[in-house]
């Protein structure tokens, strides 16, 4: 059974409560050292895997809150307008579906209790490729079948919290390409012991980004795969990642409407304190008028989100409404930033505003899980009926 279709705006508000309480043992110089040195914040994720917010999405009878997609939204929006950073851990809410809607019966008992409770993190996600990137079906990481295993070899990059996680839901070849009718067939999903690849072939790299994000390249040489963890079926795996794809879009796009407060709210403090030639900036028009725009862009990609997500939980078809969301939320999230770093002048730019750091995590947003080029392709194409362009 999987999580029921609505919850309560009591259940919304308590959530909204608890999160912003337990973000504020987290403030802004937590996150500047980690930004600083690199660092990945543990204790930030345990403290929400103690809480349960972590396996909001699982069944209560695998240990969870069995909780909808728009209450796991609620969460990494309050998280995100703390000025914290649900990047950390936001891959699990959205991988598990993959083992939920297409796991079979003994994978989720071995998994989900213990994702559930905290001792599993499954947080890594190896889809792209370097060679490959938004071209999924052309990845070149396969499994090749031996007995009652698979040998993979290859290599993802981008695989972000590889380091942090015990388990990760990698997608291979496992027909090649020629060899198919469909380019999406012959892709499958493996779910991955991380612990145990570690020791028989697989390799990780850190992968310095523009923030701190946890990522990495992974290499697989001749990594033995237990056939058993193969999720559903063999070389239907395209069409599992794409089934999980609504639910990411709209939890990256509620991170972004989380940003796109913060930034809002930081600025208005800050125009409403700076005094400069004897009053204060937030009087002139140049200042408050971006800051009101931001606010209403805001509002209306909200209303979006909050649309995507009511439909995802009803079982309706959301893709029209998940790709726009994740788009105006990710353009809204932005033009917030921009406007924020604005209005605090060169302040803006100083590490300890925290502005500079959310200004470069939220920039991520238009680029992935999706940018928003292929956004627009996926809405001129199967929105509007004109030609694939690609
Ligand atoms: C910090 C970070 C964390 C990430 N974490 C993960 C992760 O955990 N797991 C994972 O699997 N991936 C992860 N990704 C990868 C991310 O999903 C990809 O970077 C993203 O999908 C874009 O793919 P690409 O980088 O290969 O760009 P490319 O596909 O090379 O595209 C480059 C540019 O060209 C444009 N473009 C390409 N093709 C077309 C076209 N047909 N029409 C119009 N424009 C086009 C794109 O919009 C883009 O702007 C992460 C990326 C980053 C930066």
């Amino acid at each position: 059974m999987l999580a029921r279709a609505e919850v309560h705006i009591d259940e919304i508000d308590a959530i909204r409560t608890s999160i912003s309480k337990l973000c504020e043992g987290f403030p802004g110089e937590y996150w500047r050292k980690l930004d600083r040195e690199n660092q990945y914040p543990t204790e930030f994720v345990n403290a929400l895997s103690e809480a349960g917010y972590l396996s909001i999405l699982i069944p209560e009878e695998y240990g969870g809150a069995g909780l909808p997609l728009t209450a796991a939204a609620v969460v990494l929006e309050e998280i995100q307008r703390a000025g914290c950073n649900g990047g950390a851990c936001h891959a699990q809410m959205y991988i598990m579906g993959a083992l939920l809607r297409h796991g079979n019966d003994r994978q989720k008992e071995a998994y989900l209790p213990r994702i559930a409770s905290g001792e599993l993190r499954l947080q890594a996600f190896g889809v792209t490729e370097p060679t490959s990137g938004t071209d999924t079906t052309s990845i070149k990481t396969f499994a090749r079948r031996d007995g009652d295993r698979y040998i993979v070899s290859g290599q993802k990059v981008w695989t972000s919290r590889a380091e942090h996680s015990d388990l990760m839901l990698l997608l291979a070849r496992t027909t090649p390409k020629d060899d198919v009718a469909k380019r999406t067939d012959g892709l499958s999903v493996f779910i991955l012991d991380m612990r145990e690849s570690l020791k028989s072939g697989m390799s990780i790299r850190p992968l310095r980004a523009m923030m701190n994000h946890a990522t990495t390249e992974v290499f697989f040489d001749d990594v033995p795969v237990p056939a058993e963890n193969l999720v559903g079926e063999e070389g239907k795996g395209f069409r599992y990642i794409l089934s999980g794809m609504n639910a990411e879009r709209i939890l990256i796009a509620s991170e972004c409407i989380g940003d796109a407060k913060w930034f809002i709210e930081k600025a208005t403090a800050y125009a409403n304190d700076r005094v400069v030639f004897g009053r204060p900036i937030g009087q002139n028009q140049g200042v408050q008028f971006p800051i009101a725009k931001a606010y209403a862009q805001m509002r209306a990609a909200e209303l979006m989100v909050q649309r995507a997500a009511r439909l995802f939980d009803a079982g309706e078809n959301c893709g029209e409404d998940a790709n726009l969301a994740k788009m105006l939320a990710a353009d809204a999230s932005w033009a917030a930033a921009e406007m924020c770093l604005q209005t605090h002048g060169g302040f803006g730019f100083a590490e300890e505003y925290d502005v500079e750091r959310k200004f470069r995590e939220t920039r991520l947003y238009q680029v992935a899980p999706i940018s928003t080029n292929l956004i627009l392709a996926y809405i001129a194409e199967h929105v509007l009926g004109l030609p694939r362009s690609y």
